[in-house]
């Protein structure tokens, strides 16, 4: 979400002249786009803004600017704490930030804008630019959350949840596809949530839209909660055929008891239940999820009931956090909280439970052929330019990312396709080699044959 909310604010600034540039150094605006989801990534932006006081003794004027959820969390302690930080400002203000920075320019003084309100459109979305000619982009199609589980800060950092129309999602998909983007990953705290509160169409409702999109390959989307997913949209998985073969379904706990202390709103019978389903209308789903261990309360068998699902799900990829106190979180102050080595000694256990599944999905894909979205050159490679020995990158509709060479034959193609780097095509591979992370391959033809 904080690569599009950055994205958002590119496009807000370019019609102020301002451009990308690729290091600190070189900037006449910096805006530091910040995470409070946990305590670790609060800790970095202050160390990263405590590193940038010689930059504006180089260029006085520099201006300074701290968005995104810190911004919202710690507001004007940021100017006490930074004395050259000239704006911070939060998550429904990204549409002020150009008149922001305007202002600071012209009259040098710093500024504060935190606001949160119904009032503020934060669906208000800007035309945005593809710098970088992305194969993959991120849009948001709703903000802020309603669900309060008792660890996370994102309702209140972030607002209410409210769902962006329709029509400006199309259309800016639409858009994004004519710069040459060939997947995009539709971004909510809740996409199951899509539109009900406003009585518009539902997310299983907006996928066709989307789908019916010339020239856009795949769909991606995150996050679902469990206790949402519905029918509709599993059906998806069958009927629509640009909908990609993956769903991250966060399940954060596989005890009841913690599922509860957490407001998850399911239990773990019935989240296995909803796998189950999925997996009955799509075989070769690829499931991937969050798990918080060391939840205050979580006792050793909790813990176990944890990794029993995991064994019993057997996941393609897991995220793992140890739970981490958030200011306005009500867990924060819960008691029974569980001590930093027990947390990190049940972190390296999942880890190693999950590699054996990571490692035998890869495995399975092994021999086989499978269709790849390309990305680029992989980062192996260096240079632009196209030889017979250079490796590709993309992605299977799993998500797992592959890289490829050519196949001598096919050299033709490549060299007359007129992007370098092969990037958004859509290639049939054939898998050799499963790595731990990754797959390797060799690349049969393009989709449509050329
Ligand atoms: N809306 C998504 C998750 C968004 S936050 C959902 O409901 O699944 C991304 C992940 O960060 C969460 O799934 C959770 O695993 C983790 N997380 C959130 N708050 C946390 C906290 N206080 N400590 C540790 N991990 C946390
Ligand atoms: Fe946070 Fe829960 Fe909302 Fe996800 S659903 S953003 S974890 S409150």
């Amino acid at each position: 979400m904080n690569v599009y909310d950055s994205e958002q604010m590119c496009a807000r600034l370019k019609p102020l002249g301002y451009q990308p540039v690729t290091s600190a150094e070189k900037a006449d605006l910096i805006i530091v786009n910040t995470c409070a989801i946990r305590e670790k990534p609060v800790q970095k932006v202050f160390s990263f803004l405590g590193r940038l006081p010689h930059l504006k003794r180089k260029n006085p004027d520099l201006i300074i600017g701290v968005g995104g959820c810190v911004a919202q969390q710690e507001g004007s302690a940021i100017l006490k704490r930074m004395p050259h930080v000239d704006l911070v400002f939060g998550t429904q203000t990204i549409g002020r930030l150009a008149d922001n920075i305007r202002r600071i320019a012209l009259k040098k003084h710093r500024i504060i804008d935190i606001e949160m309100s119904p009032d503020i459109d934060s669906t208000d979305s800007a035309t945005p630019e593809n710098y970088n000619r992305d194969v993959s982009r991120f849009v948001t199609i709703m903000r802020g959350c309603d669900n309060y589980c008792t660890y996370c800060v994102v309702p209140y950092v972030r607002g209410r949840e409210i769902s962006r129309p329709p029509h400006q999602i199309v259309d800016e998909i639409r858009y994004l596809v004519n710069t040459g983007v060939r997947e995009v990953i539709l971004l909510g705290q809740n996409v199951n949530s899509y539109g009900k509160k406003k009585g518009i169409i539902t997310f299983a409702q907006l996928l066709p839209q989307i789908s019916a999109i010339e020239g856009l390959y795949r769909i991606r989307f995150t996050t679902s909660h469990p206790a949402d997913l519905g029918d509709d949209l599993i059906a998806s998985f069958q009927t629509d055929a640009k909908l990609c073969h993956h769903i991250h379904l966060p399940v954060q706990s596989g005890s009841d008891k913690i599922l509860k202390r957490m407001n998850r709103k399911y239990m773990r019978s019935a989240y296995l239940k909803k796998i189950d389903e999925l997996r009955a209308v799509c075989p070769d789903i690829a499931i991937t999820s969050d798990i918080i261990v060391g939840f205050p309360g979580e006792t050793e068998h909790d813990f176990k009931e944890t990794c029993n699902l995991i064994e019993r799900v057997e996941y393609d990829g897991l995220f793992v956090f140890k739970y981490s106190d958030r200011p306005n979180a009500p867990a924060a102050r819960f008691s029974d909280k569980v001590a930093e080595d027990e947390k990190q000694e049940r972190l390296s256990a999942i880890l190693t439970l999950q590699e054996r599944y990571t490692i035998k999905k890869n495995r399975a894909l092994a021999g086989s052929e499978q269709i790849v979205l390309t990305e680029g050159f992989s980062k192996q490679h260096h240079g632009d330019d196209d030889d017979a020995t250079t490796q590709y990158s993309g992605r299977l509709s799993s998500n797992k990312i592959v890289n490829f060479v050519m196949c001598s034959d096919k050299r033709t193609s490549i060299t007359n396709d007129k992007r370098p780097g092969l990037k958004g095509e859509l290639i049939r591979v054939k898998i050799e080699k499963a790595l731990a992370h990754s797959l390797k391959g060799v690349a049969m033809g393009f989709l449509p044959e050329k």
